[in-house]
């Protein structure tokens, strides 16, 4: 079961929609937990401060290092060491292969920021992935890291009502966009579904079906059709060299993981009593 940890300063706002429809659910049914973390709650100073002018002058406000960084090593702390996403137009842009990866993922952190964004040395003090939802600019990281939360926990199996939903949906393994669908009634305002779909016939059905989702991928998105093809090269390439003995694809991976498990959990400079007793986080069902 993947746990979730987003950090927003308005947990309040994502509450509502990740208890609703599929993500309510999955947390019901224990296939997901997501805590809402408030890093406002790490501030040391009276006035509760996460924000600052930029050095160097400017508009707006930049969120300080201080507090997001220790609320993510308190929670490192208590759940273990996080695969960090940090939502940033700046990010890799988002897309279903990295939904499928991040779906193998024990625990994740999305850092959702605010105002002028995240003040640079946050990013150089801990490792993040940094995930952007498209070329636009929004006002906070917390839809973004809704996007991608529910992109991720649709995937956990269990979670959908039928598993072939999520295989058939667009972008699935060949990369394609979805066929289109049809429901009740047969005839509306004068149009008609197609009769192939009424036929009962699976196999044309399922030809009918492939042959309007690719007419579709190329009349929308022909660089979806382009990039399957490169990624069918690209395997097709090296399995070739894994079979030649050259190059191990597999062992190489296995490498990456380990680098990317060790040990980063930062000795920390609270004192037994400073230790916050949990009440910050807000296990979101
Ligand atoms: N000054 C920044 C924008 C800050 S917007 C810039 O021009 O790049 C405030 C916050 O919203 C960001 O820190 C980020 O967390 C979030 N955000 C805005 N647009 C986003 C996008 N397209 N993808 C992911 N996060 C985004």
């Amino acid at each position: 079961m993947p746990l979730f940890a987003i950090l927003t300063l308005f947990p309040e706002a994502l509450e509502p929609y990740l208890g609703t429809s599929i993500l309510g659910v999955a947390q019901e049914k224990g296939l997901a937990k997501i805590l809402l973390v408030d890093f406002r709650d790490f501030t040391r100073d009276r006035h509760r401060t996460v924000d600052d002018r930029p050095y160097g002058g400017g508009p707006g406000m930049v969120l300080k290092p201080e507090p997001i960084v220790e609320c993510i090593e308190w929670l490192e702390r208590r759940h273990g060491r996080f695969h960090r996403l940090l939502m940033s137009p700046a990010g890799t842009p988002f897309r279903q292969a990295r939904a499928e990866g991040l779906a193998r993922e024990e625990r994740i952190l999305l850092l959702a920021g605010r105002y002028e964004g995240f003040d640079a040395r946050i990013k150089s003090q801990l490792e993040f992935e940094e995930v952007s939802l498209g070329d636009f600019v929004l006002s906070g990281g917390e839809l973004p890291a809704l996007a991608v939360v529910e992109a991720v926990t649709r995937l956990v199996p269990g979670v959908l009502g039928d598993e072939r939903s999520a295989a058939e949906d667009s972008f699935r393994a060949d990369g394609g966009l979805d066929h289109p669908q049809y429901t009740r009634p047969r005839v509306w305002r004068g149009e008609a579904v197609p009769d192939v779909l009424l036929s009962g016939d699976h196999a044309a059905i399922r030809n009918w079906r492939a042959g309007a989702a690719t007419e579709l991928t190329s009349a929308r998105r022909p660089d979806l059709l382009e990039r399957a093809q490169t990624a069918a090269a690209a395997t097709e390439k090296s399995t070739a060299t894994a079979e030649n003995g050259n190059e191990s694809p597999a062992i190489d991976r296995g490498r990456a993981a380990n680098g990317q498990h060790q040990n980063d959990v930062r000795p920390s400079s609270r004192t037994g009593e400073d230790e916050p007793d949990g009440s910050r986080e807000t296990p979101c069902t």
